[in-house]
């Protein structure tokens, strides 16, 4: 395994995996979502077709600048039929599933001359996953490839429509309060968008997530112009003790808030400043629902994956 990819043993089937020489058998090569640690080795110089989502798609040709000729872009909740050897003889299916993860994420369905191999990459279970198009439902899963960064009895974390509410609580008891909110390049677009309707404020991005927000088709709540927001986004790791005293005395009162589940199975985040709240509104499953998903999918193997 590097990064976060894997290479299916006895299949042609490469996952978020970058190193080419290394993929003695792979010849077809999925990315599951547009996250950096899945992408490693992947830059403009790639040379083969990448099969993604239609959003994932949209960020690796105008963002990475991989060439449009290489990248196909499937829809969700249907299978495609992929040719397996250059004459076509041999084919297998793939059915992309929305994996509730960040824009463009998908799981990968995969059927063959291997079976069935369900590919959850990263993703949040909810009750309502299983139900969308395409989910293998009544089908016998051989092999699941299961998302495993909270498969840990003690990642007890909230639904993100709770998160939402405690986050929503924060800022409202901090009325005067500017409040950052610190991201990753890519996820959390939601939350954002249902603080800005909620708040009736607009969010105020730099100018490179202003352009990525826009080719995701994101709500007309985000703004590149500074003063026009209450909420502000930052890059995560920005949001240290120092900058959040700097950004105090330099623009009144302030507050930061840090939605994620990383510091889970710490007592405290590496954080101490009061100003600066980290909330478990988390992209990944907990550990209940890891459980949940494994007994509604019913695979007869699970290999964890990250
Ligand atoms: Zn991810």
């Amino acid at each position: 395994m590097i990064g976060n990819g894997v290479l299916i043993p006895d299949t042609p089937i490469a996952i978020d995996y970058w190193r080419e020489r290394q993929c003695n058998q792979s010849k077809l090569f999925f990315l599951s979502h547009y996250h950096a640690d899945h992408m490693e080795g992947l830059n403009s110089s790639w040379s083969l077709k990448i099969y993604c989502s239609e959003i994932t798609a949209s960020l690796l040709i105008h963002e990475m600048s991989i060439r449009s000729d290489l990248v196909v872009s499937l829809q969700t909740g249907q299978p495609h039929v992929i040719p397996v050897d250059e004459m076509g003889c041999e084919t297998m299916s793939v059915t992309l599933l929305d994996a509730n993860h960040c824009p463009g994420a998908v799981m990968f369905l995969f059927e063959g001359y291997f079976g069935c191999i369900l590919y959850t990459g990263d993703f949040r279970y909810d009750d309502q996953l299983h139900l969308q198009p395409g989910f293998p439902q009544s089908k016998q899963v051989d092999q699941l490839f299961l998302d495993n960064t909270y498969c840990n009895p003690k990642a007890q974390f909230p639904t993100r429509h709770d998160a939402f509410q405690i986050i929503l609580n924060i800022i409202q008891q901090n009325p005067t309060s500017n409040v950052i909110i610190g991201l990753t390049h890519l996820g959390k677009e939601k939350l954002l968008e249902q603080l800005a309707v909620k708040l009736q404020t607009m969010i105020v991005v730099d100018s490179k997530r202003m352009q990525r927000l826009n080719l995701l088709g994101c709500l007309n709540v985000f703004t590149d112009q500074m003063d026009m927001g209450r909420i502000i986004v930052k890059y995560k790791n920005e949001i240290t003790d120092s900058t959040i005293e700097r950004w105090n005395q330099q623009s009144g009162p302030t507050i930061a808030i840090i939605p994620t589940a990383l510091y889970i199975y710490q007592d405290r985040p590496p954080i101490l400043d009061k100003r600066i709240y980290v909330v478990h509104y988390s992209d990944h499953s907990n550990y209940n629902e890891l459980r949940q998903f494994v007994s509604v999918v019913k695979p007869c193997r699970i290999t964890p994956i990250i």
